[in-house]
C-alpha cells in the first residue's frame, strides 16, 4: 500500500500525494493547484513521479501544466477527458504501475462523463483454510443452489497458522448471495 498523505489546496480541499516506499518521491492526484504540490515537495525534499487525474475539471487539473514545466512526469488520465493534458489516456479495466503497485482503473460516469478512479485492491488475508460456516443453518444453506438461499454468511475460526505475527485473527467474511429479480 501507498503511503497517502493530503495537501490542504484552495480553502476546503486537498490534492492527494501517493508515496513510494522509500519515502524519497510521490505521485499526486487531481492537482488543481501547482503552488501547494510545490512548497510540499520542496518541504519534504520529495521528487514528483506522477500525476494522476481522475476527471477534467480546474480544480482537478489546474495545476498539471505548472508541475509539468518543473517536472518531467507522466500525466495518467481518462482517455475520454477534454483536459488536454494527459500524455497516459486511460480506459476502464487499464492497469497503472506506480511505485512497484499495480493500480486498476475503472470507468466510474457520474460526476462527469470522464470519470475514472484508481484502485488498488488490500492483500487478502491467507485464512482460507479456516473458514467454516457459522451455524448448521448457514452451512445447510450454502448447500442449497441458489435462488434457494437468499442469504448466507460464512465466519472464518480464529486464522491459526505458522507465521503467527502476521496472521490476523477472528477475521470475519460476509458473503450475501441473492436469488435473481
Ligand atoms: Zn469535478
Amino acid at each position: 500500500m501507498f503511503q497517502t498523505t493530503p495537501i490542504p489546496a484552495f480553502n476546503d480541499n486537498y490534492i492527494w500525494a501517493l508515496a513510494d516506499a522509500s519515502g524519497q518521491q510521490i505521485a499526486v492526484v487531481d492537482p488543481g493547484d501547482a503552488a501547494p504540490v510545490q512548497r510540499y515537495l520542496k518541504q519534504h525534499g520529495l521528487k514528483l513521479a506522477a500525476i494522476l487525474i481522475t476527471h477534467h475539471h480546474a480544480d482537478h487539473t489546474g495545476g498539471v501544466a505548472e508541475l509539468r514545466q518543473a517536472w518531467e512526469v507522466p500525466v495518467f488520465g481518462p482517455a475520454s477527458s477534454p483536459f488536454g493534458g494527459i500524455d497516459r489516456p486511460l480506459s476502464d479495466g487499464d492497469t497503472v504501475a506506480l511505485f512497484g503497485q499495480t493500480l486498476q482503473v475503472r470507468a466510474v460516469p457520474g460526476h462527469t462523463l470522464d470519470h475514472i478512479s484508481y484502485f488498488k485492491a488490500a492483500p487478502a488475508p491467507s485464512c482460507s483454510a479456516a473458514i467454516r460456516f457459522s451455524s448448521p443453518a448457514a452451512a445447510a444453506c450454502s448447500k442449497a443452489a441458489p435462488p434457494r438461499c437468499s442469504r448466507r454468511w460464512i465466519t472464518s475460526a480464529p486464522c491459526r497458522t505458522t507465521r503467527k505475527s502476521i496472521a490476523p485473527t477472528n477475521i470475519r467474511y460476509r458473503i450475501w448471495l441473492s436469488p435473481p429479480r
